[in-house]
């Protein structure tokens, strides 16, 4: 059954986030051959309308606007209520984000329509769209389908693969105009607590420490193999409850979720809640002086030492290759 679906392109900092192309990718499979139009609301919205055609969406909507300049959920909220009740599309696909964990709910409820939230992939069997998300903290894995009205899912960044870019695609680029008004909340600054650098949520590599990294100078070396690999740097909470980083590098049940191509944890015991924010990951090394540690029940790769010895190592030679 071919099927419109919108997707929302997230843009922040200047960039459009990945999962915006990994929302395409599955929307491309709920669409069955129908179209699949990208939505981009923000003061410069035009600027990214053509690498949202590149990845695969057959027309973009913009809604260009000084309100949409950061993201608030009343303004992004009734931009995009009005964009579906003019569209009337049959699916809706955002990232599971922050701004998609506090939007879709907002939205399907204003809507009275089901919402499947964090998804890590997609098919369609017979007449349903099913969805597999991760459920008991990544223990297992459920199957979900909405049976009646909207398809409407957020999808768990960096599980399921973006269309390769074709920067010869072309499509129907369209203003919407929304009136939006009454904005409960107005941003005025955005003060960052951490440095610039790789995304954690969407890094193909995380370096994480723990407590075995002993200080927040320990955190250096960590930090040099992720700057080696590309990668981001993230955290245990026994990391951020004892100040060595700050919380919003903490993975896990009370932290982030990560998905990344390879995860390497240093000086971290795995404790169940920390497993539930990473053992998804695709490859997991583990460095941990203890041989009896639980990561090594996840690990893929598991190194007996001391970090500060095996950590440097790893990047010399990594350096070299
Ligand atoms: P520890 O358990 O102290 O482990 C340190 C490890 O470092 C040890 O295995 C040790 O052998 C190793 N080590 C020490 N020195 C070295 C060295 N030089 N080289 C190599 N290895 C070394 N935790 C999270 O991470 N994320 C969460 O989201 C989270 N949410 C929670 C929610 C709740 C409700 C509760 C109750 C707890 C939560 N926790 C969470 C805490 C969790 O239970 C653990 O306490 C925490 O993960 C432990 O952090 P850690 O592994 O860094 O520290």
């Amino acid at each position: 059954m071919a099927r419109k679906v919108l997707v929302l392109g997230e843009i922040r900092e200047g960039a459009l986030r990945n999962v915006s192309f990994e929302a395409i990718a599955a929307a491309k499979t709920v669409a069955e051959g129908g179209e699949v139009v990208g939505v981009l609301l923000s003061d410069r919205a035009s600027d990214f309308a053509q690498e949202i055609i590149a990845y695969g969406a057959d027309r973009v909507i913009l809604v260009e606007d000084e309100k949409l300049k950061t993201y608030t959920s009343d303004g992004f909220g009734q931009a995009i209520l009005q964009i579906l009740d003019t569209e009337k599309p049959e699916g809706i696909i955002m990232g599971h984000t922050a701004l998609g964990k506090d939007l879709a709910p907002k939205v399907a409820a204003k809507m009275e329509s089901g919402l499947i939230s964090d998804a890590t992939a997609v098919e369609v069997t017979g007449d349903q769209v099913v969805f597999t998300r991760p459920i008991y903290s990544g223990k297992a894995f459920e199957k979900n389908s909405i049976p009646d009205g909207i398809v409407f899912a957020t999808i768990r960044p960096n599980n399921i693969a973006a269309l390769e870019k074709d920067g010869t695609r072309t499509g129907e680029v369209s203003s919407f105009n929304a009136e939006i008004k009454d904005l409960r909340t107005i941003i005025k600054e955005i003060v960052r607590k951490t440095s610039e650098g790789v995304d954690l949520s969407e890094a193909k590599v995380i370096v994480a420490g723990g407590r075995g990294v002993k200080s927040a100078n320990g955190f250096k070396v960590l930090q040099d193999l992720a700057n080696t690999l590309g990668g981001a740097v993230g955290a245990s909470r026994g990391a951020c409850d004892a100040d060595y980083c700050d919380y919003s590098l903490q993975i896990g049940q009370t932290g982030k979720v990560v998905t990344p191509d390879l995860y390497i944890a240093c000086g971290i015991s795995g404790a169940i809640q920390h497993l539930a924010g990473m053992s998804n990951s695709k490859v997991i090394v583990a460095i941990n002086k203890d041989p009896e540690a639980n990561i090594f029940q996840v690990a893929d790769y598991g190194i007996v030492g001391d970090l500060f010895e095996v950590v440097p190592l790893l990047t010399e030679e990594i350096k070299k290759s």
